[in-house]
């Protein structure tokens, strides 16, 4: 039986659909891009 924690441990991690960089967890719900492709100056 797995731990909860285990279970997002696995979890295939996000990664930006621009760049390709991994995306750090966050809570909100950006879309699938990361801090550098979110900013709004870019
Ligand atoms: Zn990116």
């Amino acid at each position: 039986m797995k731990s909860i924690v285990e279970f997002f441990r696995t979890l295939p991690k996000k990664k930006c659909s621009k760049c390709g960089n991994s995306i750090l967890e966050k809570a909100d719900c950006y879309g699938n891009v990361c801090d550098e492709c979110d900013h709004p100056a870019r």
